[in-house]
């Protein structure tokens, strides 16, 4: 069977298009005003599909916070918390774009614009499927719906509303994953955790001659070198004791790594090269199952000229995921431990953390997740991959801390440019995640 053709209305697509056409950019302050336009036309959608909504003031940019009950009015409804984000990531340089950022445009099956698969588009596949099954007298779940402004900028507000329900529901539904491709969704099954510093050396009161001085001063970006090479990994391995904890993979997540695209193949499809020679081969386990340590940035020194100066600063970014398993805070503090005891005596070292987010295991063996996949494939007659992402969504984390199961799932590709130029949805895609959705709503519905 094919469900490719039942598209979204011309007037769900309407409003969609008019969402999408909103720059709600969360990472710059200019867009404040956007972040209210978009919070207001998504409480708007809440309404839509015959629920209750309010736009909450926080200290960063606008929840979203709303309720659909469900069609009978039943007050013992299975209760469904749906979670998505109506901010999006920087355009980046215009010029690379196809068309302009925030004009929706549909070329061939391609719906382009800043928001359309992240998160725009997959959190409106839920919405409508809410205002469907309202409308058609089906909605079996009493839906509560949490619609961030502030997943793209790190901000908290979603978490702490989270963390402070005082009814947090047995399931969560999430669309903001990847396919792993056309004709196969998935769901995740962990998501590792990041936790993310900024380091600073001082070596010398101010630059100094490598001639007079050079081979007994200090020089601040040969600290640097050494207090990053104490974390960074060999052959893709971080030092064990950044590892403490860390779940191995079931054969399950073993076996199912078989039928995902291959590393050699995306890190080619990303323009990426192989870290070494076995990192295509152990692509899957290393980005969802492995800790990782990357260094985002460096600064010392003044390569644009050729002086021989000892740099008497250096500084740089860098980030740890942790994987299902291990305890964020914890090995923040053991690797924070670590760029320490690296440092040679006196120099002066600044470690600055800049946040941490948990790791989650998603079992999917848990009822909730195994009723949702059925729900996905009878929605769609495509069979689900459980897949683990090597990303962290830190709300995810905050559910299952409270003891909500999550589907975290979604209906774009992966090569639909997340975060990049060009980013699109196939328009045919959010027809399908709408019959998903509500594939999952009707099996959460039945679970008791
Ligand atoms: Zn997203």
């Amino acid at each position: 069977m094919c469900f490719y053709h039942r598209r979204m209305t011309d007037e769900e697509m309407g409003r969609l298009m008019a969402l999408l056409a909103v720059p709600s950019i969360s990472a710059m302050p200019q867009h404040a005003d956007d972040m209210k336009t978009a919070a207001a036309m998504v409480a708007e959608e809440i309404r839509l599909a015959g629920g209750m909504a309010e736009v909450i003031v926080t200290s960063g940019h606008p929840l979203v916070v709303g309720e659909v009950p469900p069609s009978n009015g039943d007050p013992d409804a299975p209760v469904v918390l749906i979670y998505g984000h109506y901010d999006v990531q920087p355009p980046g340089n215009p010029s690379l774009w196809s068309s302009p950022p925030f004009e929706p445009t549909a070329r061939g099956d391609n719906l382009y614009c800043r928001g359309a698969s992240d998160d725009k588009g997959n959190l409106f596949m839920l919405l409508v499927a809410l205002q469907r099954m309202r409308a058609a007298g089906r909605l079996r779940v009493r839906a509560r719906v949490l619609v961030d402004g502030e997943e793209e900028s790190g901000g908290h507000s979603a978490a702490d509303w989270v963390a402070q329900d005082p009814r947090p529901p047995r399931a969560a539904v999430i669309f903001d994953s990847p396919m792993v491709g056309p004709g196969r969704p998935a769901v995740c099954t962990g998501l590792r955790g990041l936790a993310y510093y900024r380091v600073r050396v001082r070596g010398a009161a101010a630059d100094l001659h490598s001639g007079m001085h050079g081979g007994a001063a200090l020089n601040a970006a040969h600290v640097l070198m050494t207090v990053l090479s104490a974390v960074t990994p060999v052959d893709g391995r971080v030092p064990s004791a950044l590892s403490e904890g860390v779940l191995a993979p079931t054969p399950a997540e073993v076996e199912s790594w078989r039928t995902l695209p291959n590393g050699a193949g995306l890190l080619t499809a990303a323009g990426g090269r192989p870290a070494d020679s076995q990192a295509a081969d152990e692509y899957h386990l290393r980005t969802t199952m492995l800790s990782a340590v990357d260094v985002h940035g460096i600064r010392t020194g003044n390569p644009d000229v050729v002086a021989t100066t000892i740099p008497a600063t250096a500084e740089a970014t860098l980030s740890m995921r942790v994987p299902p398993g291990g305890s964020a805070d914890h090995l923040a503090t053991v690797l924070e431990g670590m760029l320490r005891a690296a440092a040679p005596a006196g120099c002066d070292l600044e470690i600055e953390g800049l946040g941490v987010a948990g790791a989650s295991r998603i079992d999917p063996d848990d009822p909730v997740i195994r009723a949702a996949m059925a729900g996905i494939e009878a929605g769609t007659g495509m069979p689900v991959t459980p897949v683990g992402i090597g990303g962290s969504i830190p709300v995810v984390a905050a559910m299952a801390a409270r003891g909500t199961s999550v589907v975290l799932s979604g209906f774009a590709l992966p090569d639909d440019g997340y975060h990049s130029p060009d980013e699109h949805l196939r328009v045919s895609h959010l027809g399908l995640g709408v019959k998903a959705a509500e594939g999952i709503l009707d099996a959460l519905a039945d679970l008791r």
